[in-house]
């Protein structure tokens, strides 16, 4: 999508670590005029595949979640990374691995918020390993739902994320795919030809 990648190219920033900075517009100041049209975007992308609910993962998968969510006239779960008090009843539990923070955390729905009869559609803002999305996967899973598949804002296209997802026969759309960046600045988008 023409207008995030031009955002990228002009807001974000490589750290040497291989993540790549966006905070002025999607993880911490937020966009909501461009966001929005994220949002109309993956709603177009899976407007004819039954999709009944979305989840996502805090914090960061929120704000685009909901604003794809209105388009699709459909609610907002988002996965918690702690335990609060009023996660109570049964609750369904996977973990992830942590590729900005390091380390393993637990992704958590109460289970009434997944029910089996859901057509879910994931949504996150960034694909990198996998992991965050394998999570989500998991929790569907364990509700007995359908997946209709995972919009992404932003796919490194050169970790194998995406592969192995796409490979266990998930549909995933990324509406920016970096094929390459460095710190020096360079980002090069996938271009595909089909
Ligand atoms: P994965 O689980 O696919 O390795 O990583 C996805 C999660 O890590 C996303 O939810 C996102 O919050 C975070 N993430 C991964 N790579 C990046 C990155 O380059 N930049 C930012 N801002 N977040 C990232």
């Amino acid at each position: 999508m023409k207008l995030l990648e031009e955002r990228i190219l002009r807001e974000g920033k490589v750290g040497a670590n291989g993540v790549l900075k966006v905070d002025g517009f999607l993880n911490h100041q937020l966009d909501v005029a461009l966001l929005r049209e994220l949002g109309q975007e993956f709603a177009r992308l899976f407007r004819d595949c039954g999709v009944t609910k979305i989840l996502t993962v805090e914090a960061s998968g929120i704000a685009v979640a909901c604003l794809t969510a209105e388009q699709m006239g459909v609610n907002v779960v988002f996965a918690k990374k702690s335990r609060s008090r009023n996660l109570t009843g049964e609750v369904l539990t996977a973990p992830v691995e942590s590729f900005t923070r390091g380390g393993t955390y637990d992704v958590m729905v109460s289970r009434e918020f997944l029910k089996q009869e859901d057509r879910v559609l994931l949504i996150d803002d960034f694909l990198a390993s996998g992991s965050a999305l394998e999570g989500l996967l998991s929790l569907t899973e364990q509700a007995g739902c359908s997946v209709a598949g995972a919009g992404v804002c932003v796919e490194k296209a050169f970790q194998k994320g995406g592969a192995r997802l796409r490979s266990r026969g998930l549909r995933v759309e990324a509406l920016a795919r970096i094929e390459s960046m460095d710190a020096a600045g360079g980002i090069v988008f996938c271009r595909e030809t089909d």
